[in-house]
């Protein structure tokens, strides 16, 4: 597809300039061949005032100004049709290297966009599959309430997972079709980071885990959807909480002038250096044997998400099996 494009694309690139080139090289070829007969008819002028004084053939004077003038032509036309073979190569060379860089960013959109959707369908299916066993299971001989509340149960925190997995990506997809996010207005930023926290302590309590925020006296205002910046801050609590075994998660809060800043650091398993620049894309798990742990891949590139949309930024420092540290700085508003 994007080869058939590239090269449609290199022969109406190369036609339009190649049809440029011979138009320029037409209209110098005549622009010369004007003013190579100017001057000849001007120098025949003065030629025939001195020969007439010489006595020499005016004829013969006339041809050899003639000559020369068709002699310097017949060595415009050679250049011409150099400088044009030249262009006739070095345009469609050219035309095919600046399509291809050009179609680049979009061939590899959409190989992101299809690799997207097979790893969305790929993920729906599992969920689907676990419950449909499990239903199956359920329904071949009869059983105990208490049995029928167990898969009850199961079968709840798989529909919980997939309910989570399609508002994800029912989120990035919104954001790539451009849709504009409603709901902004002016948040506190204590607040929300406040909420997030709230949401992982029983988690990390369950892990033994001391998860430390000490939030600021003075309320930090940052313009945005509220319920985005909660789910943020969130993901990256959630995401510290699962990555650590034992230790501390700490988050805190700094604001200058113009900038907010959330830290939040763990004392967990931490990232390779080679994985820290793709952990933010859509469903990329570094080497899932590493941990325990259950996750789709998303919450780092809804994170990012999140921060484009609030004109936010990021920053990852981790050192393996010592720890890591989120940075997020978000602009006051
Ligand atoms: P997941 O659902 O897998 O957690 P994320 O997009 O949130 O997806 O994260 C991508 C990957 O980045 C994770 O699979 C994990 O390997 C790594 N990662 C994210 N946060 C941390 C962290 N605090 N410590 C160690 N690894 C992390």
């Amino acid at each position: 597809m994007f080869k058939t494009a590239r090269i449609k694309l290199t022969l109406v690139y190369s036609a339009l300039f190649l049809i440029f080139i011979w138009m320029s090289s037409f209209a110098i070829f005549w622009y010369c061949n004007n003013f190579f007969h100017q001057q000849y008819v001007q120098e025949i002028q003065e030629k025939t005032k001195n020969e007439a004084k010489e006595c020499e053939s005016p004829t013969y004077s006339e041809h050899m100004t003639e000559m020369a003038v068709v002699l310097a032509l017949d060595k415009i036309k050679v250049i011409l049709l150099v400088i044009n073979g030249i262009f006739l190569v070095l345009i469609p060379g050219s035309a095919w290297i600046l399509t291809g860089k050009s179609l680049k960013p979009i061939e590899e959109a959409h190989i992101r966009e299809k690799q997207f959707v097979a790893n969305a369908a790929h993920d729906l299916r599992t969920p689907l599959t676990i419950l449909s066993t499990e239903m199956e299971v359920a329904l071949q001989k009869n059983r105990t309430e208490t049995e029928y509340k167990k898969i009850l149960k199961s079968n709840k925190e798989e529909v919980e997972k997939l309910s989570k997995l399609v508002d994800e990506l029912l989120f990035l997809a919104r954001f790539d079709t451009g849709k504009k996010q409603n709901n902004v207005s002016s948040v506190d930023l204590t607040d929300v980071v406040s909420m997030a926290v709230a949401l992982h302590a029983k988690a990390a309590k369950k892990k033994n885990l001391k998860l430390i925020f000490n939030p600021p006296e003075e309320n930090v205002g940052v313009n945005g959807n509220k319920t985005m910046l909660i789910q943020l801050f969130s993901n990256l609590i959630d995401n510290a909480v699962k990555y650590t075994e034992k230790g501390k998660i700490t988050v805190l809060m700094k604001h200058s002038e113009q900038k907010a800043i959330v830290e939040i650091t763990d004392t967990g398993i931490g990232i390779e250096r080679e994985n820290l620049k793709k952990i933010f894309d859509r469903f990329y798990r570094i080497d899932t044997s590493r941990s325990e742990t259950k996750g789709y891949g998303l919450g780092l590139s809804i994170v990012d998400t999140i921060l484009k949309i609030h004109k936010g930024t990021i920053t990852v420092e981790s050192t393996p099996k010592k720890g890591t540290k989120f940075v997020v700085s978000l602009p006051i508003g």
